[in-house]
Parts: structure tokens; sequence; C-alpha cells
């Protein structure tokens, strides 16, 4: 039985899971200590003035998130590893009929599968090698801080609109780990990924995050973020009317919202690299497979059954969506389209929905608050 335990040994197995996270294709691999957040003060206070909205999640186990020892007894080192997604632009399938559009990170297969399959294979790789540890695997799927952890495993640091950014290549990362019992040397001491030492923050006096989201869900000095104002949260966690305030800056978006991350500069090289058709990061090939290819005509959308909505997203990410919230999401997102082009169908289609035969009721008064908002009367 092999366990670490000298600093050599601990250097070792470093070395070994960063070697196995890239064999299976991460485009970045750091390693940190398992000590409790920094942040646990800036969480409670957070949760306190309810800006995680309907996320109750986020209270219920906000103790083990600031604690890895609390998902995983005895845990010392956390690996943490980050998927490139795909980025290029989507083919636009239509010009004649208004669409609406869905985060990157969505376009592919679901990311929790992506990374959890490759992520086990890891874990199975260093149990093998180093028997009688426990390795836990999460994906946004357990109460842990990623985003943290991947700055204190030297992925990057946290930039204003909250998410990690690498100082290479940006932010369109999705974040995964491995919680672990057995003693590894964190990236720091190591020296890789890129031995960035305490994470530095690159932002600097930047805001530009921060003056374009349209909802101003990011705090005006940034790094703190109103959930319930987020575009994201509003499309796929909110479940009931959305405030009309949101309507008209929701803009086209369905499912989630890439706004603060496109205009970082930060993001600006792989953006401009993956339009030319170039990416300097590897995407695994299972992002860029699905159908959704980030567009949906929203007439289409407005006339799915639930049996169009399974097969549309089956094996993606936003089969958690329900179809009335894609459908109210639409409705939105027709507003604003209509308000700037008139296309027949889809203003009947809205009408239609607006009507009092409509069994949905959170369809119907998104419908009539669009209709209100265009001057439109419902049958
Ligand atoms: S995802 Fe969109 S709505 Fe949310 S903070 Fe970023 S820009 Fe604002
Ligand atoms: S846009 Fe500017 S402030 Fe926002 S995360 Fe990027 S560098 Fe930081």
């Amino acid at each position: 039985m092999t366990v670490p335990h000298t600093e050599h040994e601990s250097f070792k197995a470093a070395g070994r899971a960063q070697a196995l996270a890239l064999e299976q294709g991460f485009a970045l691999c750091g390693v940190a200590s398992a000590e409790p957040s920094a942040y646990a003060d800036d969480l409670k206070r957070w949760l306190a003035e309810g800006k995680h909205g309907e996320m109750h999640y986020l209270a219920e186990h906000a103790e083990v998130r600031v604690d890895p020892g609390r998902l995983v007894e005895g845990a010392v080192s956390v690996v943490v590893v980050a998927d490139a997604y795909h980025i290029t632009q989507p083919r636009i399938t239509s010009n004649q009929h208004a669409v609406g559009k869905v985060a990157k990170y969505a376009w592919g297969d679901d990311y929790h599968k992506v990374l959890k399959k490759r992520l086990h294979r890891i874990c199975n790789a260093l149990e093998e090698t180093y028997p009688g540890h426990t390795y836990r695997a999460t994906t946004d799927t357990a109460p842990i801080f990623e985003r943290e952890l991947a700055t204190r495993a030297g992925l990057g640091w946290t930039g204003k609109h909250t998410l990690m950014i690498n100082p290479r290549h940006g932010s369109y990362f999705l974040l995964g780990t491995i919680v672990t019992t057995l003693p590894m040397q964190t990236s720091e001491i190591a020296g890789f990924p890129a031995p960035l030492g305490p994470p530095t923050d690159h932002c600097g006096s930047c805001t530009r995050c921060i003056d374009a989201c349209p909802t101003d869900a990011i705090a005006p000095e940034g790094y703190s973020l109103d959930a319930r104002r987020c575009i994201s949260y509003l499309t796929l966690e909110h479940r009931g009317p959305i405030d009309e305030q949101y309507h008209q800056p929701m803009g086209d978006w369905l499912a989630g919202c890439d706004i603060c991350q496109d205009v970082c500069p930060h993001n600006r090289r792989r953006l401009d690299a993956a339009a030319s058709g170039y990416d300097p990061l590897d995407v695994h090939a299972r992002y860029n497979t699905h159908g959704v290819n980030g567009r949906f005509e929203l007439l289409d959308l407005l006339c799915w059954t639930a049996e169009d909505r399974r097969r549309a997203f089956t094996g993606s990410a936003l089969k958690r969506i329900k179809l009335e919230m894609m459908q109210r999401n639409a409705l939105i997102a027709a507003g604003n389209a209509l308000a700037e082009r008139d296309e027949p169908a889809l203003r009947e289609q809205v009408v239609e929905l607006a009507s009092a035969d409509n069994d949905s009721a959170l369809v119907r008064s998104t419908a009539q608050a669009v209709c209100q908002r265009l001057g439109l009367t419902p049958e």
C-alpha cells in the first residue's frame, strides 16, 4: 500500500493528479489545501441579504460549503480542474425569424456529466496508486466553493463579475473538484499550472462587466452579485413570473447570459482566436456536439410541446428548465424582438398565449405582460 506521507510523496501525488487531469483533457488543473473558506462571513452576509433568491440549497448547506473538511471527513487536499467550453459564434439558422440566445456553457452536452465521468476516472487512478484514501468528485453538485478553491489552486483570480479568470485564457471555464484525504503539495509550492503565487487580481480599475450588466446585478464595486437580478438566475433558477423591470434588459437571452464575460478584456484573446477558427484551448468534443447551438427560433419555441422540449434538451444542461419557464423566457425575448420589428406570426402566437384558455398561469401572465407592453389586446 502506497500512502504519501513525506513531502516528496505529496509532490509526486500532486504531479500524478495533474498528469491524470491533462490526460483527461482538462485545460487547467491545480491543487489547493482543503482549508476552510476565507469568505465564510461574506457568504453569511450575502445569504442574510437574500441575494441568493430562490436558491435555498445555498443556505441549507452553507456550513459545509465553507469547509471542505465537512464534505469529506479528514480532507486535506482539493484537486481543481477546469474544462474550456466552446465559444465560437453559433451558426445562424435564419435571419427571417426572431431568435433567442443560450449562454455558451450550455451549447454542448450537460457539463455535469462531461466533467464527472472524467473526474471519476482520475479518482479511480489515484485510488489505485494511493489506496486507503477518500476521493470525492464534485461538479457544481455538492456544496463547495469551487471558485475560491480554483483561485487557491492557482488557476486564476476571481474577477469583479465573481467568476474565475485565468490570466492567459480568460473565464470561459467549467470547474470540477476532487476533495480528498490524500496529502498533496499545493500548486503554489509544486509550481503548476502557472505559479501565480497568491492569486493576483488583474481587474485593476476596469469596470466593464459592471457597466455592461443590463440588470445591474454586479455590485458597483464588483466582487459580489445579487443573483436575484442576474439574467442567468432569472432564466434558469427563478420559477415564477419575472419582474417586468427586467423584461427589456433581458434582451434576447433565453437561458443564461454571457455579457459580463464577453466584455471582459481577459477573454478578448480567446474570443478573437476562436472567431478566426483557432482556439488555443482544446475543447472537449462533447461541448460541441449538442444540437442547441446557441440559438432558438422564438416562434418555434412558443409552439413547443413537452415532447419537443424533451427532445431538444436531451443530454443538455438545459433539461432542468421546465417547458413553461422556457416559454416565459421566450415570451420576454419575443416582446423585445417585436418592439424592434414586427413579425406577424410571432405576434399572433404571443397574443394567443395570453388568452384565458392558456392553462399555464406562468405563460399566460407573462404573455399578458408582454402584450400590455406592446399595446396588443389578448383575445
Ligand atoms: S450574467 Fe448577465 S445579468 Fe448576470 S451578472 Fe453577468 S451580465 Fe449581469
Ligand atoms: S470586465 Fe474588467 S472588472 Fe470585469 S472581470 Fe473582466 S477585468 Fe475584471
